[in-house]
């Protein structure tokens, strides 16, 4: 049976727009010794702004076509963003100098999201790539090495195998990341930020963040990889996610969050916990009314 006393804690948790799925879980954060968090959408806001747009062949009005035919057909958050701003372009007043219009259309068919790495798919009967560099190595397609080393985001594309431009994309941190991490750090917690997107971004957001275990570049099921083997050094670990692919992390933690404003539905449904307004300061505060509601139960 479940002491009385967790349920006036889980009612102070839910005061704070945080929701248990079950009694036990607010048990299960007091014991938590590594917090384990994704980057993008947890640290971060998730919303990206282009900076820039570089193109080879095209004009950026038509490579943004052929761009936001395929980002159109995904719902991660670096496609929302880069179809809100191809769209703001596309349908902006045209140039004084009329550039012929193309007599075909833009739409993607065949579009397959590689999780990790981006978008694959078919316009205007070109083979299209929209994503990161590494998606691009895959395909051996060569592109300026130089776009790693950026510290921002960057989206590659290539068609019919040709690399054909770029877009920069910068997120920024939430308000509170920096006291959210601080926070458990006092608190004896170790905190490890894990993240898809490249070594130079991630180093970035660790440095201001004080975060000192991170790992970079990693696909879904390295995420796994990772909770696993600290699950078998012993951690008990809290895991803070928003996105589809973190579904499965979410799954494997002992305590799984989700954010639940931005977060997708599947990694909600998986959730033991859902911070409901995305702010990563709540997880602190959930291991210190855990931690309170325990000494009143004992
Ligand atoms: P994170 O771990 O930061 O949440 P993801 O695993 O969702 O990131 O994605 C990792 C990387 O894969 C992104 O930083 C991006 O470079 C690329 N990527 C994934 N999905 C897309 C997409 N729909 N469009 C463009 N790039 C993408
Ligand atoms: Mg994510």
């Amino acid at each position: 049976s479940i002491p009385l006393g967790y349920f006036g804690g889980i009612g102070l948790a839910s005061k704070n727009g945080v929701l248990f799925k079950g009694a036990n879980f607010l048990d299960v954060m007091t014991k938590v010794n590594t917090v384990v968090m994704d980057k993008t959408g947890t640290l971060t806001k998730g919303v990206f702004e282009v900076q820039t747009v570089k193109t080879n062949q095209l004009d950026e009005r038509t490579f943004l076509q052929y761009v936001a035919a395929v980002e159109s057909k995904s719902t991660h958050p670096i496609s929302t963003a880069i179809t809100r701003y191809a769209e703001h372009i596309i349908n902006s007043p045209k140039p004084k100098v009329e550039i012929p219009k193309p007599d075909y259309s833009f739409s993607a068919t065949d579009v397959t999201e590689i999780p990790g790495l981006g978008l694959k798919a078919t316009v205007n009967g070109k083979s299209v790539l929209v994503g990161n560099t590494r998606l691009l190595e895959r395909q051996g397609i060569q592109f300026d090495t130089g776009l790693v080393d950026i510290a921002e985001t960057v989206v590659t594309v290539a068609i019919d195998g040709v690399y054909e431009g770029h877009l920069v994309i910068a997120d920024a941190l939430k308000p509170d990341a920096k006291a959210a991490v601080q926070a458990l750090q006092k608190a004896g917690i170790e905190v490890v930020m894990l993240s898809g997107d490249k070594a130079s971004v991630v180093k970035s957001v660790a440095d201001q963040l004080g975060i000192k275990q991170y790992a970079p570049d990693l696909l879904p099921e390295h995420k796994v990889e990772h909770l696993t083997n600290l699950k078998a050094a012993g951690k008990t670990i809290a895991f803070v996610g928003d996105g589809i692919n973190d579904a499965p992390v979410i799954a494997l933690a002992d305590a799984g969050i989700a954010m639940g404003g931005l977060g997708s539905d599947a990694a909600i449904e998986t959730a033991d916990i859902v911070i409901q307004n995305d702010q990563p300061s709540k997880i602190p505060g959930l291991i210190r009314i855990g931690r309170i509601t325990r000494n009143i139960v004992w």
